[in-house]
């Protein structure tokens, strides 16, 4: 048996249960879903493939054209992979806040990078959207494939990792745990999961800086919520059209601290080596064991691995310059000085001098 080639390789990633990291704090059974075993280490892998399948489909990429997008890295490394095995020029747009190991990997496929500043608003000409959008007019026979607004994204979803999932736990998963960026990995797996047995309670996880949860509880759009966080892929400045918050039965902000310490937990304790914001899936796992009873059956999807992020939160280097790792080691517990210490400036930045004590508590 063989595989046709690298991409006829991507999805059927296997579910797998956590126990050492849960034992006797959460009281249900936990399966994580480690997209990790993508060939391109992560679930973007279903969605490069999807929306360049359908745009060949529908004839706005043809055969020498170049494939362009706006991408924390992943997207892009998927983009890159697929697009080098089809011929495929590639181009993206990053930010500067991603990682020197993920730039690297994706020149090392091929494609041309362009970075662009993180703290930017979406509209200025310098943001990456802006660069992306700008691109597509200036490259002749080239398409801008957009994952927040392209549905094929979460259609990439729909049609892979929810079929998978339930046919994974075999109908008896409970509740669904997924990291919100572009949301086309929570909302189509969860449109997939709902339509299967609507029972099922679908989690978003977002982060603390990023508008998505404040929308979803209110439909205001609200720029006070923005600021600038460690976690790479979680959370957005923007609505994307993939954020389907019809579908959200829950939301659950989470710390680039906790997840930091949740992703090095994981790999200690499980052998799992995957990346920052499955450190933030598994910390709203945590969040959530309140509502959980020992019948419950989670799945957590892990979104990539953690080698793209050896120089960040697997670095004590880095941890300790964060303020994440302190003198005591490596508990995850809230209410920590350092972490109070983050909390109260940014609250203080936000509100004033004059906060409430309990606006500290998570
Ligand atoms: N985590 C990581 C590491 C990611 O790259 C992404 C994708 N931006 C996400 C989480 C969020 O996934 P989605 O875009 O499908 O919401």
């Amino acid at each position: 048996m063989h595989h046709e080639n690298v991409v006829a390789t991507i999805g059927n990633t296997p579910l797998i249960k956590l126990s050492n990291i849960t034992q006797g704090i959460i009281p249900a059974q936990v399966y994580a879903k480690v997209e990790a075993f993508n060939p391109g280490q992560s679930a973007k892998d279903r969605v490069a493939r999807y929306m360049i399948e359908q745009a060949e489909i529908k004839g706005i990429l043809k055969p020498g054209g170049t494939v362009i997008e706006a991408t924390s890295g992943n997207t892009g490394y998927s983009l890159a992979m697929v697009s080098a095995l089809k011929g495929y020029r590639c181009v993206l747009t990053v930010t500067s806040k991603a990682g020197q190991e993920k730039l690297s990997l994706l020149r090392s496929l091929g494609a041309e990078v362009v970075i662009c500043p993180a703290d930017v608003e979406p509209e200025d000409p310098r943001s990456y959207y802006s660069r992306a959008e700008q691109l597509e007019k200036d490259i002749p026979n080239s398409v801008y494939l957009r994952q927040n607004w392209n549905k094929n994204n979460q259609l990439a979803h729909y049609h892979s990792t929810g079929p998978e999932i339930w046919e994974q736990t075999e109908g008896k998963i409970t509740h669904y745990i997924c990291c919100a960026g572009t949301g086309g990995t929570l909302s189509g797996t969860a449109q997939y999961l709902k339509e299967m047995n609507p029972d099922i309670k679908i989690v978003g996880v977002d982060a603390y800086g990023s508008v998505l949860k404040k929308y979803w509880e209110t439909g205001v759009f609200d720029k006070n919520e923005i600021y600038s966080y460690k976690v790479e892929g979680l959370g957005k400045t923007i609505i994307p059209d993939n954020v389907d918050f019809d579908v959200i039965d829950d939301f659950i902000k989470v710390t680039d601290r906790n997840s930091a310490l949740r992703a090095r937990a994981l790999a200690r304790k499980e052998g799992l080596m995957v990346g920052y914001s499955s450190g933030s899936a598994m910390d709203a796992v945590f969040k959530l064991r309140h509502q959980l009873k020992p019948s419950d059956v989670v799945v957590v999807l892990f979104p990539d691995h953690g080698s793209r992020y050896l120089g960040k939160i697997f670095n004590d280097e880095w941890m300790k310059q964060q303020g994440f790792l302190s003198p005591q080691g490596e508990d995850v517990n809230p209410y920590s000085y350092h972490h109070m210490k983050r909390v109260y400036r940014v609250y203080r930045r936000k509100y004033g001098r004059y906060i409430r004590k309990t606006l500290l508590l998570e």
